[in-house]
């Protein structure tokens, strides 16, 4: 006999993009997949502050497109 309980699990249905706002998911995919609680295509940019620096604490965690995170990209190797 399987015992079931009925449970409300919180899941991820769409992951955008924090800077310009599009979708990260490609329509099949959200189409095909129950969740999208593993889909990890996609830029991630992450930094968190220590101690002793100026933003002692802070954190940041920004999802990123490939066209906006190349962008990123682009302009941090473009440096002199
Ligand atoms: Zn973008």
């Amino acid at each position: 006999m399987k015992k079931t309980a009925k449970m409300s699990v919180e899941v991820v249905t769409d992951i955008v993009c924090d800077k310009c706002g599009e979708s990260l998911v490609p329509e099949i995919q959200k189409d095909s997949q129950e969740n999208l609680n593993g889909f990890a295509d996609f830029g991630v940019l992450k930094a968190s502050f220590g101690y002793g620096s100026g933003r002692d604490g802070e954190s940041f965690h920004f999802d990123l497109c490939e066209t906006c995170f190349m962008e990123l990209v682009n302009k941090v190797m473009n440096r002199r």
